[in-house]
């Protein structure tokens, strides 16, 4: 498409600005003595911006107008008072006079190319897009050979392409002459090929490539193992860059040779600067890609495309935290300027990748409060009564009374709830700390307020439980629960969900089922999401496309560490129960292997005689389900037949039919059971105060977050308890060099210092914080569950202080311009909305 002279309106352009101008000046006719008649315009002139935008590709000035005049009309009629719609109508002329003058649009970057089917005529319509759409086969020296590389690798764009950061670097600076070597270091060295040989070697087949080189100043061996593709460029006549450790050749002290760690052939003068003499970006490769070559492409990138990065940071958030441009940040990051420091650059904290890495988390921070602020916008339509009789009756039916934690929290959700704003509230305690009695004040409230409440979890089990707990508490109030599970197709069914239907059931326990399938309610007020941490962030999304305005309280035994709580729950208010009802003393847990499994099966044997009961836990070990089941039957059949025999045993695993998981629950709730053979599906929330003894198999098997829940089933009364770790393990080597082990003595060691941790602190937060650093933010285990964002630069757990300054960085933008609607924070809305308005359900911001 041929580029618009200045000035001159594209087409579309044209007639899209007739469109829309007609009714705006209507409005605005006779005083706005119109305004009130003008029902449509906000959809209108939403759905024309939209319209235009898809048409086809403006510069990107053009663009933002476009979106900032769709922004003044996307709320337009919903709730604003005729003051600050006359307001909006006077920006919107401003605009559209502004988009009907034009101002310059911006070189396109390639010149139109005489031949119309030449590749660069196929850019020129890339010419004026904004990087993170421009394509990156068509930026320079990408073929389509290579954009199906790069497409492995995750790179769409040229923006992609910019992100792509080095994993590591090395210092490349200092070059050794062959003749300085000495056995023992780490070095590298720049030469020819002088011989080279490829052989196989006769055991393995492991192919060995062998080579002389030479710098002028000395002759160096060189070998590679299992590199074959390096035969390519481990030629004669080549020159090399070398990286690898000098050791002592076949022939001694008098040859040395290096066990090449990096490779490179280097060619002309010019390349030779990017790879060598400086510290050296290496990036992550994949067969027919390498660092090399990345390398290239990003210095070609930085080059014709730097100068068009979007910075969406502010003026004075960055002058406010001296954080470079963006274009200098990649250009630091991508290639350290000399004299940089190494170990800053390992660690990901050197001046320019903080910059990089506070971006990311800035814009994070921003969606987040504009979605904790749009909450806090939307009215409810119900008001829930502080004082309604039911709440005086409920503490007088308890059989105890709330701690001061449970009622400080439950005094920050009535605030809440009372509140014209709908409740959006995270309830966080440890295992067995009550927040299920908080939830049930929080129901009852909304009941006796007269609305209906849902009260979901993440099992049956456990919705079964609850069912059977508060039953008698509810209906003693007046008020009738219902069960509701995907397993129940039965008559019972249909007849729990018409009463939901028709508002005669008051409560509805069930799993997420509750909200994902045919469950209509008639007048649902509050929602509480138990263990949230098995259903993700997105609730009240669901609530809301079904059309409740409900309360949402969700609860989660999952510690958070804080620098995730704020990540994950960020636009949530939180509360914490902190300390446990009274009487409690902490669960003792000791670890044992295989050889010590006698005295571990005393200490189950003394607690069952004692009239105690005892869970025993195993877990996934296969792949298969059925395989894992027949394992977890056979020690059923061996606990019962061989080591406890005098005692009444009960199986529960996930393939059992729910009336039977059912029957076998209540049984051990009863004490009509001793021992509880399980697999995982006890993991949360089973409650049954008389049980002191966890024993879980092949504890180095489970996370942190799985074993502290599981551990949580006991110690849930004034007995002491007892969490036994089985684990065959414990005896293995720990990891001396860190890195260097095996993959499968790393795992182990892993385990190894899980179950240390657990071991060593009941305390689930500090265990969460272990836990966070023993295997790394990407690894924790909330974060692929919660879909959370894996950044490029940004590490949440390197980069605490950084998330924490980003947060109140963004609070306080906000704070100024709630809505990014002033002209130099454009940038980052857009930016921020980009990267999050999907994954956080932002809908239509404005
Ligand atoms: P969790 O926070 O893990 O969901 P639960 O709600 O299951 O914990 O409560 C654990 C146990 O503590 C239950 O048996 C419950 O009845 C009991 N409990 C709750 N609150 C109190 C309290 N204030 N005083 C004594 N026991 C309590
Ligand atoms: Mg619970």
């Amino acid at each position: 498409m041929p580029r618009c002279p200045t000035n001159v309106l594209p087409e579309p352009l044209h007639a899209f600005l007739q469109r829309v101008t007609r009714p705006i000046e209507f409005a605005c006719r006779d005083s706005y003595a119109h305004l009130g008649t003008l029902a449509n315009l906000g959809p209108f002139v939403s759905a024309q911006v939209i319209d235009a935008l898809t048409e086809r590709t403006y510069s990107r000035t053009i663009e933002s107008d476009l979106l900032l005049l769709r922004e003044l009309f996307v709320d337009f009629h919903a709730g604003l008072t005729t003051d600050q719609q006359r307001e909006r109508l006077m920006q919107a002329r401003e605009l559209l006079i502004r988009l009907q003058t034009g101002r310059p649009e911006k070189q396109p970057r390639y010149e139109e190319s005489a031949d119309p089917t030449s590749y660069h005529a196929q850019s020129v319509n890339q010419a004026v897009r904004p990087l993170w759409e421009f394509p990156i086969q068509f930026a320079k020296g990408v073929g389509p050979k290579r954009t199906l590389l790069l497409q492995r690798l995750g790179v769409k764009t040229v923006e992609e392409a910019l992100w792509t950061l080095p994993w590591r670097y090395e210092d490349r600076s200092k070059i050794f002459a062959i003749k300085d070597l000495l056995p023992g270091m780490t070095a590298t060295v720049c030469g020819v090929v002088a011989e080279a040989t490829s052989t196989r070697s006769r055991f393995r087949r492991m192919a060995v490539l062998e080579a002389v080189i030479d710098d002028g100043s000395g002759r160096l061996q060189i070998v590679l193992f299992n590199q074959p593709y390096m035969e390519d460029v481990i030629k004669t006549g080549t020159r090399l860059f070398l990286v690898g450790r000098i050791v002592a050749g076949h022939r001694g002290w008098h040859r040395l040779r290096m066990d090449v760690t990096h490779c490179e052939g280097i060619g002309e003068e010019t390349e030779t600067t990017l790879h060598a003499g400086r510290i050296v970006p290496i990036y992550h490769e994949t067969k027919g890609w390498n660092s090399r070559q990345m390398r290239v492409l990003i210095r070609t990138l930085l080059d014709e495309f730097g100068g068009d990065c979007e910075e969406v940071l502010p003026v004075r958030v960055r002058a406010r935290h001296r954080l470079l441009p963006i274009q200098q940040a990649l250009e630091q990051t991508h290639f350290p300027p000399a004299g940089t420091d190494m170990a800053l650059l390992d660690k990901g904290l050197s001046v320019a990748q903080r910059r990089l890495a506070f971006e990311e988390l800035f814009l994070l921070q921003t969606a987040l409060a504009i979605r904790r602020r749009r909450v806090k916008e939307e009215q409810k339509a119900v008001r829930f009564d502080p004082h309604t009789p039911l709440l005086n009756r409920l503490s007088r039916l308890l059989p105890f009374r709330l701690t001061s934690a449970q009622e400080r929290v439950f005094g920050e959700i009535q605030a809440d709830m009372v509140s014209s704003r709908p409740m959006n509230r995270l309830l966080q305690g440890d295992v067995g700390s009550g927040k299920t009695m908080v939830a049930v004040h929080a129901i009852v409230m909304a009941c006796g307020s007269g609305c209906q409440a849902a009260f979901m979890v993440p099992t049956e089990i456990l919705a079964e439980q609850h069912f059977t707990n508060l039953k008698p508490i509810l209906e003693a109030l007046g008020l009738r629960p219902i069960l509701v599970t995907g397993g129940r197709r039965s008559k019972g069914r249909a007849e729990a969900l018409r009463m939901l239907q028709a508002g005669t059931a008051h409560v509805a326990i069930g799993t997420h089922a509750l909200i994902q399938q045919d469950v209509r309610f008639a007048n649902l007020g509050l929602a509480v999401i138990d263990e949230q941490h098995k259903f993700g962030v997105l609730q009240r999304k669901t609530l809301r496309d079904k059309g409740y305005q409900a309360d949402v309280l969700v609860m989660t035994a999952t510690p958070i560490p804080r620098t995730l709580a704020m990540t994950v729950y960020g636009d949530l208010d939180v509360s914490t129960i902190d300390g446990l009802p009274p009487g409690r003393r902490p669960v003792r847990t000791w670890l044992f292997d295989d050889a010590l499994r006698g005295r571990a099966w005393q200490i189950v044997r003394d607690e069952l005689k004692a009239h105690r009961q005892a869970y025993f836990v195993y877990p996934l070990v296969e792949e298969s389900e059925k395989v894992d089941l027949k394992a977890a039957l056979q020690a059923a059949d061996r606990l019962q037949n061989e080591e406890f025999p005098q005692f009444r045993i009960g199986l529960l695993h996930g393939r059992m039919a729910s009336a039977e998981k059912e029957r076998t629950m209540k049984a051990f709730k009863a004490g009509e059971i001793d021992i509880l053979a399980a697999t995982t599906v006890i993991e949360v929330g089973v409650d049954v105060p008389n049980a002191t003894v966890m024993v879980i198999e092949h504890a180095d098997r489970f996370g942190i977050a799985q074993l502290h829940q599981l551990r949580g089933r006991v110690g849930r009364s004034a007995h002491q308890s007892y969490c036994l770790l089985m684990s065959s393990t414990t005896g293995c080597r720990r990891a001396t060099r860190a890195g260097r082990l095996p993959a499968e003595e790393q795992e182990t060691s892993i385990a190894r210092q899980r179950l240390d941790a657990m071991v060593k602190s009941n305390d689930g937060f500090m265990m969460a914080e272990e836990d966070l650093r023993i295997r790394g933010p990407g690894e924790w285990f909330g974060l692929r569950q919660w879909g959370l964002p894996e950044f490029k630069a940004a590490n949440l757990l390197r980069d605490a202080d950084l998330l924490q300054q980003a947060r109140r960085a963004a609070s306080a933008l906000l704070e100024e311009d709630p809505h990014l609607h002033a002209p130099q924070h454009r940038m980052l809305k857009a930016g921020m909305l980009r990267r999050w308005q999907a994954k956080l359900d932002l809908g239509s911001v404005s």
